[in-house]
């Protein structure tokens, strides 16, 4: 396999205002939205809200963006192919691990000359993108002895006992191709589940464990983990209250997991900026679980 220019990356959030600067979707500039530290580009000065920032990645809807809100990589590479010729792409030989899942594939003829096209079999996977791709040049225009064509993959790691993380991937998926139906209840289920995790975790340090799962099973339900035992819990561990439009979003996204589950759809049809909202809202949460659970195990330690 020929190629070059092989590079990764995350995609950073750009400053709003001069662009020129990318900032790095951290735990860091997470935790110091929950925070309230004020944040400014260090070239324009423009304050920044860490919120309306990453607002935007769902607004654009561009893969590489759009992905890197769940740890999503950007490996881009330039490969040459021949006119009617069959180019296999091997996206591990690119060192992307074979146990990963691959998001998006885009293919950019840099000359003319030709298209690369997906060759399948008698019968095409629709949605699975393999690690291996076969890819025929597809004569175009005037004919060129090798068209660069510039690549890029979008992929995120998948290491095994993530089942939580992989339902809000799994919802930031059907979000990018417009099904906001389908991206509720995955993002729900990782929000509650790992809330339930927390809390599960949290609370067996006073009482047994059989007693802690049938309270959260059979008396305090998400509803009531979120809204109270959440902020009861940061309140003692010294951490910052979730803020309140998220939490609103999560009991918003929470009314339409329901009614999916219990109609089949929701009661009206859900728009690409509700759902931006709150998948937006669901990342937060996650993030600001995973820095709670942080603060709980080195205050408890
Ligand atoms: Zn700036």
């Amino acid at each position: 396999m020929e190629y070059s220019l092989l590079h990764t990356n995350i995609e950073g959030t750009p400053c709003p205002d001069c662009k020129e600067i990318s900032f790095e979707i951290s735990s860091e500039n997470l935790s110091n939205y929950f925070l309230k530290q004020e944040m400014k580009c260090p070239k324009c000065g423009t304050k920044l809200d860490w919120w309306k920032l990453l607002l935007r990645h769902f607004e654009w809807g561009i893969p590489s963006y759009l992905y890197s809100i769940v740890g999503g990589l950007r490996t881009t590479v330039m490969i040459h192919i021949k006119p009617n010729e069959t180019f296999e792409l091997d996206l591990v030989k690119l060192g992307i691990p074979e146990e990963s899942k691959i998001l998006h594939v885009g293919y950019t003829p840099n000359d003319k000359g030709l298209f690369p096209l997906e060759i399948h079999g008698n019968t095409p996977y629709r949605h699975f993108i393999p690690h291996k791709i076969l890819l025929f040049g597809r004569p175009i225009g005037e004919p060129c002895e090798k068209t660069p064509v510039a690549v890029s993959i979008d992929w995120v790691k998948n290491p095994v006992n993530n089942e939580i993380w992989n339902n809000l991937i799994e919802s930031v998926e059907a979000f990018s191709i417009n099904r906001f139906q389908s991206s509720v209840i995955p993002a729900n289920v990782a929000v509650e589940a790992k809330l339930n995790e927390i809390i599960d975790g949290y609370l067996s340090r006073y009482a047994s464990v059989k007693r802690v799962a049938d309270f959260l099973t059979s008396g305090a339900t998400y509803s009531h983990q979120l809204n109270i035992l959440l902020p009861l819990i940061a309140s003692f561990e010294d951490f910052p209250i979730l803020p309140n439009d998220i939490r609103g979003s999560l009991n918003e996204l929470r009314v339409y997991r329901n009614e999916i589950a219990h109609k089949g759809m929701t009661t009206k049809p859900l728009e690409k900026s509700t759902m931006s909202t709150l998948l937006c809202s669901a990342s937060f949460a996650m993030g600001y679980l995973k820095l709670l659970e942080e603060k709980i195990n080195k205050n408890h330690l």
